[in-house]
Order: C-alpha cells, then sequence, then structure tokens
C-alpha cells in the first residue's frame, strides 16, 4: 500500500488510518493537535515504539524545510523559501500588523494562468500542493518564528481555485479547533477569476474572504494581460462575485495591480468605477466595495513599469469621488523582495 501523508489527513482519515494499524480510537485525538504543532511522530513522547516503527512504513510526514530565509530590517517582514519532500520549493510570507501575524501562503508550485505581470507563472505549473503541504507552510513558519499566526492569506505562488479540492481540504485542516484554529473570517482567498469555481465556492458556504484580481476595468484590457479573462469576462467574472456576496454577506476586495500606461489612466479609473458600481450596486443591496491598489511589482522578465505616485493617487481619487473606497497597498517587506514568485526562480536559476 502506498504511504499516507499524515498531515493530509483530517480527523476521520487519521482514525481510520490508525485502526487500520490496530490503534485504539484515541490515538488520532492525541496525534492530530501534535501533528499540527509541528512534531513528527517519531518526536511524539506518547506513543507506543511499534506504532513508530509501523508510521515509518504506513505513513509519511514531511514539513516543509526552510531553504531560505529573510528578514526585512523595515518592517520585520520574513519570507521563507519552504523545499518540499520531492525538492521543489515555493513561498511563503509572514507579515507583521498590530491586530497579530498574517501568512500568505502558496497553492501550487509555479502556476498555469499566464498573467503577464506575475512572476510566478513563468516557468508554468509544476504540480499542485497537497492539503498536507498548504498547511505545512502555515506550521513551519509558526514553529520558525515561534509565534502564533492568526490570518492567513492564499495568495502565494498559483491559483488557489485551479487547486480547489486540496484548498478546500486544508482550510478545513487549519480551521479544526484540535489543531492550529483560525477562524474561517480571518482566512482570505485570492482568484485571478476562476469563475466556475468563485460559484462552487459559494455553495461551500465558508465565511472566508474573496480577493478577486481584477487589474483592469474593461475585456480588452484585462485579456491583454491576463489570459483567463479570455474564458470568463469582466461581466462574467463581476455577476459571480455579485452572487458570492449576495450568499455569504463577504465583502469582496478587488485587487488592481497599476502599470504605467496599460490600466493606470484616469479614463481607466472613470471606467473601473462605473463597471463595479453597475455590477454591484443595485438598487436594494449596496455591496461594499473596495480596491486595493498596488503598483506593479517590477519583474525583469515582464518589462512592465509601475504607474508613478501621482498617477496613482489620480487613481484613487478617482475611485473615491464615485464612492468606492480605494487605498494603496502599503509595500511591506521591501527590501527583500517580499513579492511571491521571485525568489523560487532566483533559486532555480541558481542565483
Ligand atoms: N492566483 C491568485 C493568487 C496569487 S497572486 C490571484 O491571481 O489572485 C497574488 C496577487 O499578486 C494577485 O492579485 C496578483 O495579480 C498580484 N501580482 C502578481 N504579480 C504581481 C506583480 N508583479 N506586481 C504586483 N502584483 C502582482
Amino acid at each position: 500500500m502506498e504511504p499516507k501523508d499524515l498531515l493530509s489527513m483530517n480527523p476521520a482519515e487519521l482514525t481510520d488510518f490508525l485502526t487500520t494499524l490496530g490503534e485504539p480510537k484515541y490515538r488520532a485525538a492525541q496525534m492530530f493537535p501534535l501533528l499540527h504543532r509541528g512534531l513528527s511522530p517519531d518526536e511524539m513522547t506518547n506513543l507506543p515504539a511499534a506504532l513508530k516503527n509501523g508510521l515509518r512504513e504506513a505513513g509519511v510526514w514531511h514539513l516543509p524545510v526552510v531553504r531560505r530565509k529573510l528578514v526585512s530590517a523595515i518592517d520585520g517582514t520574513v519570507k521563507y523559501l519552504f523545499a518540499l519532500a520531492d525538492g521543489n520549493c515555493v513561498e511563503s510570507v509572514v507579515m507583521r500588523y498590530d491586530h497579530g501575524n498574517t501568512v500568505c501562503i502558496s497553492s501550487q508550485v509555479g502556476c498555469r494562468m499566464g498573467c503577464k505581470f506575475c512572476a510566478s507563472t513563468i516557468g508554468g505549473r509544476i504540480r499542485d500542493l497537497t492539503p498536507g503541504e498548504l498547511l505545512g507552510q502555515v506550521i513551519a513558519a509558526q514553529k520558525d518564528m515561534g509565534e502564533r499566526i492568526s490570518n492567513i492569506v492564499l495568495m502565494g505562488i498559483g491559483e488557489p481555485l485551479d487547486n480547489y479540492d486540496n484548498v478546500l481540504k486544508f482550510l478545513r485542516l487549519v480551521n479544526d479547533p484540535a489543531g492550529i484554529n483560525i477562524g474561517y473570517r480571518h482566512i482570505s482567498l485570492s482568484t485571478c477569476g476562476v469563475v466556475d469555481k468563485i460559484d462552487r465556492l459559494r455553495e461551500e458556504n465558508l465565511p472566508i474572504t474573496l480577493s478577486v484580481s481584477l487589474h483592469a476595468p474593461d475585456d480588452e484590457t484585462r485579456s491583454a494581460i491576463m489570459p483567463i479573462n479570455r474564458r470568463w469576462g469582466v461581466d462574467k467574472l463581476l455577476s459571480a462575485c455579485r452572487a458570492y456576496f449576495g450568499a455569504t454577506g463577504r465583502r469582496i476586495s478587488f485587487e488592481y495591480t497599476l502599470i504605467a500606461g496599460k490600466n493606470d489612466s484616469e479614463a481607466d479609473a472613470e471606467k473601473l468605477a462605473r463597471v463595479l458600481n453597475s455590477h454591484l450596486r443595485g438598487k436594494h443591496d449596496a455591496m461594499p466595495i473596495h480596491v486595493n491598489l498596488i503598483p506593479v511589482n517590477e519583474v525583469k522578465e515582464t518589462g512592465f513599469r509601475h504607474s508613478d505616485r501621482a498617477a496613482v493617487r489620480r487613481f484613487a481619487a478617482v475611485l473615491e469621488s464615485r464612492g468606492i473606497r480605494a487605498t494603496v497597498r502599503r509595500t511591506l517587506g521591501a527590501d527583500i523582495n517580499a513579492s511571491c514568485g521571485q525568489l523560487r526562480r532566483a533559486e532555480e536559476k541558481g542565483e
């Protein structure tokens, strides 16, 4: 039989698995919290030696290993390059806020969405992360920092909704009261707009926050920088957002990365305000709209330049004047290249 990944199992699966190894029912309740604190079975002093031996054959346990760690001298942001069991690497970032630590985790090794400004997609998608590897990033970061992590954002390498089942299983694992126990309201998932999966997520009825990477106000501009838009255009995407809000009542935030000369004019801002207001604000159910403006992080390979400060300010002012809250994303970890995908690429190229 294939060895089973211990960190990917939910309590029921762990119970069944340990039962097949001849263990009593209470064993899973003993192991689950310790696994989620980052202990290997060998480190668990309350397990019988025979079980530890059995687990070496029947189970696999692997926590992401810190390959590189960069700490920002400016704001204490920590960026990890984690090595997975098969040698592939992903990035996670811990940001320190007054309200607690937030970890940004990756969902895939690479990405196949092809957004033109993004470093993570340049080499395509290598593979999906398992639930245990998604969880492992949170556990390993928490263990390394020696501090509790209270918020999670799925905004690292990969498209979380392109790895739907594993991400959903992860969300339930990390929310488990016997494990890390992070509330759904403290979790955000960012998507480039995989509409059929946004619809599915709506039906799961989990009160997580959805972040939508919009980046353009119309199909022509959006399709030129985000290939997913050719499958589901701006109308379909915003309709899915509206339905998501209608069902969950959860605010959706929109990410808008400003690229000089591509999507950052005042006319673009007007168009954006118009399309958001017309899709998301019906007569009876005003949905709070929040746009995060992010001057594009310049990636060598893409050739895109970020908008200058004045353009960012003008863009924000137009949105505000149309009743849309806009914030300019504070840059954390500017000195450690904290935006995703770049460290992994440097590692692959041997830099
Ligand atoms: N695939 C998901 C999550 C990962 S990307 C998504 O698309 O939302 C996280 C955010 O970073 C997205 O909003 C993405 O569009 C943005 N992003 C990617 N490359 C960037 C860059 N070079 N500069 C600024 N933002 C970038």
